[in-house]
């Protein structure tokens, strides 16, 4: 089939889903339409093809897009129209993948089911009165619907990795430093990574390998050799140590989850992997560290919108009234509870107590990850402690809500890459996800598991 074929009918089953799912915030068809004829035209001419030229793809719409609105699922940006490019949707476009739309997210990626985006709520294909799971619920829906191939998302918390987890797709956050994040508007800056979503794991690793590599526009990117990832893609698992972490089958996961788990485990001991029990003690201790530094992070990160430099202005008398009044009303309720969490663990008398304690936690937990990884290649666990809830069911309950980023907060905190991959349903049908974790640029061994696997 043609580029244009395939672009309209994606376009086409986006038109037709989007008024139940809600996946996207803005769709892009005359630009992809025309990407699509400039590939069909290069097939004309008998140019030689990338890999994934002519692939339509979704970009969550916290990633500028130059000329094309990106508004982080804030009605403080409702009005930004990027005058620059994201480093990775700059590389995605070089390869000729067609860009199909902006996906709905929770706002500026602070949330784990897309319901705090100030535009719309997302739905979970599997089930629409379900949550798809965020704060990349958009792209993760996108992708489990088949409305697009793959998709971007990022990454602070678990933003791909349970999504991924609650729609039955694959999703990567890579090593910190891996992909550049020139571009992509800063949650909390010591943790945010841009990842793949897909339907399969070689689609993942074609993906990766698209959007990684150096960028000396982000002073946080490696500079390193980028792999081909599809050369790991493998059917066996021979003298692969995989440690399952102890810590994570305990109270508060939905048993069908540790079972979904541990059969997948079964199967990854007839693949030829040696099994081994790890503990990591201090991995709980991820979720409030979390709750803290995230929050002060995003505290001074989220400064620069005083209705002067970008998105929208509430005109006052005062200067003082103008940001008071612009920041009330552009900020949702839970980026404002951030905020005031974020500024009070960082005021002076509470800084050491919270900010200071919490990094300590931090350098525990990289520590504990240290320790198992003497020890085995990959770390296994649940992704998400239940598979996807009701839409409504925990926003009135934050703390409820944080706990879903239990068993991916910590992999953030130390640096790791982390994948997401469908084991198994529940009694309802919904998609079960499995977590696998590997030491940091390890992401082959990733990807060398989650093939032999799928
Ligand atoms: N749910 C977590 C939070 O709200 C993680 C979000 C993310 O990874 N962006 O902060």
């Amino acid at each position: 089939r043609s580029a244009v074929e395939i672009t309209t009918e994606a376009l086409e089953r986006i038109e037709a889903l989007e008024p139940s799912l809600h996946s996207f915030l803005y769709i892009t068809a005359d630009q992809a339409l025309e990407t699509a004829k400039k590939v069909d035209a290069k097939i004309a001419a008998k140019q030689e093809i990338g890999l994934l030229e002519g692939i339509p793809i979704a970009i969550k719409d916290n990633m500028c897009t130059q000329g094309i609105p990106t508004t982080c699922g804030s009605k403080i940006l409702e009005n930004f129209v990027p005058p620059y490019e994201s480093t990775v949707t700059q590389k995605l476009k070089e390869l000729g993948t067609i860009a199909l739309g902006k996906t709905n997210l929770d706002e500026f990626a602070m949330g784990s089911s897309t319901e705090t985006s100030g535009y719309q709520v997302t739905a979970n294909p599997w089930d629409l009165s379900r949550v798809p799971g965020g704060s990349s619920g958009g792209s993760a829906a996108a992708v489990a619907a088949e409305e697009a191939v793959v998709a971007l998302g990022s990454d602070t918390g678990g933003s791909i990795r349970q999504p991924a987890s609650y729609c039955g797709v694959v999703g990567l956050k890579p090593t910190y430093g891996l992909v550049s994040r020139f571009g992509l508007v800063a949650y909390a800056s010591s943790l945010d990574q841009i990842g793949p979503f897909a339907r399969t794991v070689e689609d993942a690793a074609i993906f990766l390998g698209a959007i990684a590599g150096y960028d000396p526009k982000d002073s946080t990117s490696l500079n390193i050799e980028i792999p081909d990832y599809t050369k790991f893609l493998k059917p066996k698992l021979s003298k692969l140590k995989i440690g399952i972490i102890k810590e994570t089958f305990g109270e508060g996961l939905d048993p069908v989850v540790g079972e979904a788990v541990h059969q997948a485990v079964e199967q990854l001991k007839k693949l030829g992997a040696k099994i081994k029990e790890i503990s990591c003690p201090r991995f709980r201790y991820g979720l409030p560290a979390y709750y803290i530094i995230a929050p002060s992070e995003a505290s001074a990160n989220l400064a620069r919108y005083d209705a002067v430099k970008y998105g929208i202005r509430k005109d006052a008398d005062t200067l003082m009234s103008m940001y008071t009044g612009t920041r009330a009303s552009g900020f949702g309720t839970e980026v404002k509870r951030r905020i005031m969490l974020g500024t009070y663990a960082l005021s002076a008398g509470y800084y050491d107590a919270y900010y200071l304690k919490a990094q300590k936690v931090r350098t525990l937990i990289k520590q504990d990850f240290d320790q198992a990884f003497e020890e085995v290649d990959v770390l296994v666990c649940p992704t998400a402690p239940t598979t996807a809830f009701k839409a409504g069911e925990k926003t009135d309950d934050p703390l409820s809500m944080y706990l879903s980023d239990l068993m991916t907060i910590p992999v953030n905190l130390g640096g790791l890459p982390g994948m997401s991959i469908p084991c198994g349903f529940d009694s309802l049908g919904l998609p079960i996800g499995m977590q696998l974790i590997s030491n940091v640029l390890r992401e082959d061994l990733l990807f060398q598991v989650a093939f032999a696997y799928e």
